[in-house]
């Protein structure tokens, strides 16, 4: 949506009755006109809309995973960056919690503010321009947006998500990893500036060569030192066509040979893989893709030599945006349905990762995940994101159960919480951390030791940047 007159025409017009007008700090909580009180603060005119309607708190209260439903007071869809600014600024004054919402797309009610105020980014969903090696994009901007854009004129975000109806700001608060992340890390190794607002409702730029402490605080910060509003970030040329290698494999030191050969040749554009369910067992899933611009197709033996031979091989051709959005119908039809998704993602070190995946697959009912259980290394070196946690050791390993409980059933939640806190404890102890994208129950000391040396300095960015306390308390990482 554009800033402009058009947004304070349309709250003026549009949100009067529901719109929120001040702030009562002993009573209620926000007012309307409706709720007359001696106590009311006005809350500053805004370009967008503050609303406290049924629908809104209830939406702001959900996420994908279904399990954390923490209801705020307020949310605010922002016409401006100003407006985000000036509510974040009367909420640090306010000792009001804020948090920033992109698509809901975490699983943990990490995007939730429990009688805060939840600011929805989808109102800040412009592309404001694409140039040979750079897009800048408002936050609540898709990827899958983002990359139809780009696309026109022959380009792309080096690396995408698994699926791409993920916001641009959710995604750089958290990493962003996938296939193509073994050359060109996550997403936020890929974003040249930012535009944020802090914790004290300042604007700033930053980058690395402005402001940089801020810089690194916030890509992969959790939303806890500043909200995204805008991001530079790197494109390339873009393939014409997704030439994809699924090798099937019976065992899981043949699939981690394969993916080690593969990763350490860089002979694959995109390298993942999956543990899956069969009859009597479990299948080991090579997902190899070579892009490629048309007619210079990938030579087959070439892409498939030196591996080990796989129980079957499947080749299929794709166009490159297809191949990005093949998993887009399917998350759009399971969303609806609201199964809550106890999901766990890990970064496990190489040296690790045969004996906690054997062991854990060993004792793993497939009915206990229900959706894709993912496998694939990462260089280490191509992921260079200091608040990004990850194992010491020059390959990674994410590894991700996409639980579902279908049908919903708050004892199988629980129990499978549970089972992620083992899952973690077990990761960590054999030198893993988690991808923050979780349902893992949080215990005092976890993220002091999630950061390691790295936590003072999260300490520090955050006496800075949000001293009072108020950002995205649903991610729990400040007491
Ligand atoms: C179906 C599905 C597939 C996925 N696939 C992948 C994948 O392949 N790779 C991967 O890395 N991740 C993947 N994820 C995880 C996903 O990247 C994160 O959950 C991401 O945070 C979701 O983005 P969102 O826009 O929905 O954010 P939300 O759920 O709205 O927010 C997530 C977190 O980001 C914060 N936040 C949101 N916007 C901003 C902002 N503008 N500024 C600061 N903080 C902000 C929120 O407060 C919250 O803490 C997947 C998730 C789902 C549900």
């Amino acid at each position: 949506m554009r800033e402009t007159g058009l947004n304070r025409r349309r709250f003026l017009a549009v949100g009067a009755a529901t719109a929120v007008v001040a702030f009562d700090p002993l009573g209620i909580g926000w007012l309307t006109e409706a709720d007359a009180s001696p106590n009311g603060i006005p809350v500053p005119r805004l370009d967008g809309e503050l609303v406290t309607d049924d629908a809104a708190l209830a939406e702001a209260a959900e996420d994908y995973g279904q399990i954390v439903h923490e209801r705020p007071r307020a949310v605010l869809r922002p016409g401006s960056v100003k407006d985000i600014a000036k509510i974040i600024t009367f909420a640090a004054a306010h000792d009001i919690t804020v948090a920033m919402r992109g698509q809901g797309h975490a699983v943990h009610g990490q995007a939730q503010a429990g009688a805060g105020v939840v600011i929805d980014s989808r109102t800040m969903a412009r592309v404001h321009s694409v140039a040979a090696d750079r897009a800048v994009v408002d936050a609540g901007v898709t990827w899958s947006d983002l990359i139809k854009r780009t696309l026109a004129s022959g380009l792309t975000p080096p690396v995408a998500t698994d699926y791409i109806g993920l916001s641009v700001g959710g995604t750089l608060s958290v990493g962003g990893i996938g296939g193509a992340s073994s050359h060109h890390g996550m997403l936020v190794d890929n974003v040249i500036a930012l535009e944020v607002v802090t914790g004290t409702g300042d604007v700033m730029a930053c980058s690395k060569t402005k402001n940089r402490k801020l810089f690194d605080a916030v890509l992969g910060g959790l939303g806890q030192y500043a909200v995204i509003v805008r991001a530079t970030v790197r494109l390339i040329p873009a393939p014409s066509t997704a030439r994809v290698y699924n090798l099937t494999y019976d065992d899981l030191p043949s699939l981690l040979t394969a993916q080690r050969t593969a990763v350490a040749d860089g002979r694959f554009s995109y390298l993942e893989g999956q543990v899956v369910p069969v009859e009597g067992g479990w299948d080991y899933l090579l997902e190899g893709v070579a892009y490629f611009t048309a007619p210079n197709s990938p030579d087959d033996t070439a892409m498939l030599a030196g591996l080990p031979a796989p129980k079957s091989t499947e080749i299929a051709e794709l166009p490159y945006f297809d191949w990005l959005d093949r998993i887009t119908a399917l998350v759009d039809q399971l969303r609806p349905l609201k199964f809550p998704n106890p999901w766990i993602n890990l970064f496990l070190p190489d040296a690790a990762t045969d004996a906690y995946v054997a062991d854990l697959v060993s004792r793993l009912n497939p009915a206990d995940v229900g959706g894709p259980i993912l496998l694939y290394p990462v260089p280490r070196g191509r992921l260079t994101t200091p608040m990004v946690a990850l194992p010491d050791s020059p390959t990674v390993f994410l590894f991700a159960m996409l639980r579902v409980v279908a049908p919903p059933n708050d004892d199988t939640v629980r129990r499978l919480l549970a089972d992620n806190r083992a899952a973690y404890d077990a990761a960590v102890a054999a030198g893993g951390k988690q991808y923050p994208v979780s349902a893992i129950p949080v215990r005092p000391g976890d993220w002091r030791a999630h950061y390691g040396d790295r936590y003072s300095v999260a300490l520090r960015a955050k006496a800075r940047f949000d001293p009072h306390g108020v950002l995205t308390p649903g991610q729990h990482v400040f007491p």
